[in-house]
């Protein structure tokens, strides 16, 4: 009988993943036994990363842009609904539409989003660049500011070793920052101070998520007259004073407030009863080698929906989904799964406006920090620019 594979979610890892799978699976695709089919709630697919050239006027938003559709090989069907219930029981998410999706296999990949209610007072006082309308309202301000100081503060959620969206984005954008107001002649008059909770997954009063980077940080600032302070875990903002709390009791005045705040998974996946994460945070207890939700042999997920310790980002999904194509192909060619993540990261961080730098780390071996380079922000332009809709489409 013909075999079902649903994707739920059509952002970086839904669309990796549906692409790759209907490749490994062409032969069985072209005689009818199996069909591949995504939903999304958006008709649309956004490259994320790109609203932090948009926060300093390096990019207006529309060129990370593309029709979701374009992106999927043919033989994939794909419909804009958005997921509202999945049975495991009977097998089949429930569309907003009503419709019903069945499935043998189904991957969920819905991301993840910006909870900034969870920090009273944040969402009236804050900014971030995590999205595009906050990283536009960003960049106003940023045009509009000739002195005082830019406070950066970081939030990670409460499940235990689980990180925010993009570990390295608060460092980027620190230092694009630096960047920025130096191209505009400003940065004498605009103090820069970075801050950093008491517990960043397996570091406790460092300045970045683990320890060989956070130990470098400090000479790198310095190099740039940015300020440093750990053990500042926001907790909240007062929007009037325009004065920031942490937990351990300190206060921080700012004049713009670049905040990466807390996340937790959709609504779809918060309510599906499949998460027992702290504080409803919803992320699915994953298997950190097959990429299976634990509990489930036909559920697979990737990318921000999980609850593993590595970075919530492109350069994960891009390990992640041939684990989970060929570990579905496997099953359905012959009955169990043959690949493990092995927790491989490989981006390049874009540290300044002008400079990257390759991050390369797995489960067990941290990131080395190495110099930035030119080069590295050339290999970086040419991703965001083209190479990244490339990868979407399984191609690189
Ligand atoms: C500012 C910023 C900078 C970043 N920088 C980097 C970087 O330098 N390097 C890097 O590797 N990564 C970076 N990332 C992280 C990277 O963009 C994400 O990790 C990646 O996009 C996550 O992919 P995903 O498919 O899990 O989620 P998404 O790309 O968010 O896709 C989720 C999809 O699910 C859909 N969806 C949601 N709910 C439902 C529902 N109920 N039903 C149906 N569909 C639904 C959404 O419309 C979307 O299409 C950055 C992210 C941001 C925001």
């Amino acid at each position: 009988m013909k075999k079902r594979i649903l994707i739920v979610g059509g952002g970086t890892a839904g669309t990796m993943t549906a692409n790759n799978l209907a490749k490994k699976l062409m032969y069985e695709i072209d005689k009818d036994e199996i069909e591949i089919t995504m939903i999304s709630n958006s008709k649309y697919h956004y490259y994320r990363p790109g609203a932090m050239y948009v926060a300093f006027h390096k990019a207006s938003g529309q060129e990370f842009v593309r029709e979701q559709r374009t992106l999927l090989m043919p033989e994939i069907n794909f419909l804009v609904d958005e997921a509202v219930q999945i049975d495991t029981n009977e097998n089949f998410v429930k569309g907003k539409s009503g419709t019903i999706y069945k499935y043998d296999f189904v991957i969920l990949a819905t991301g993840c989003e910006v909870a900034v209610d969870r920090i009273p007072g944040l969402k009236e006082g804050g900014d971030w660049f995590y999205s595009y309308d906050g990283a536009k309202k960003l960049a106003k301000k940023f045009g509009q500011l000739k002195k005082g100081r830019v406070l950066v503060t970081v939030n990670f959620p409460k499940t235990p070793n689980v990180p925010h969206q993009c570990g390295i984005a608060p460092i980027e954008t620190t230092i694009m920052l630096h960047d920025h107001l130096k191209e505009q002649g400003l940065r004498d008059d605009i103090e820069i101070v970075y801050t950093y909770p008491k517990v960043a997954q397996a570091v406790t009063d460092g300045l970045f998520l683990q320890g060989p980077t956070s130990k470098v940080l400090p000479s790198i600032f310095d190099g740039i007259g940015v300020k440093y302070k750990t053990s500042f875990t926001l907790n909240k903002v007062d929007p009037d004073k325009k004065i920031a709390y942490s937990q351990e009791g300190e206060e921080i005045e700012f004049d713009i407030l670049m905040s990466t705040p807390p996340f937790i998974a959709t609504k779809f996946i918060r309510e599906s009863g499949l998460s027992k994460a702290v504080d409803d945070e919803g992320w699915l207890p994953t298997d950190k080698k097959t990429l299976k939700v634990k509990g489930y042999d036909n559920i697979y997920t990737l990318g921000d929906t999980v609850d593993l310790p590595v970075s919530k980002a492109g350069g994960t999904i891009h390990n992640q989904t041939d684990v989970v194509a060929d570990n579905i192909a496997s099953e359905i060619r012959y009955g169990y799964p043959t690949e493990s993540y092995d927790g491989k990261v490989i981006a390049i961080a874009q540290m300044g406006l002008s400079c990257g730098m390759p991050l390369w780390y797995d489960y067990k071996e941290d990131v080395k920090p190495t110099p930035c380079s030119k080069l590295g922000s050339f290999v970086r332009k040419g991703f965001n620019m083209g190479i990244y809709w490339a990868a979407a489409r399984g191609m690189v």
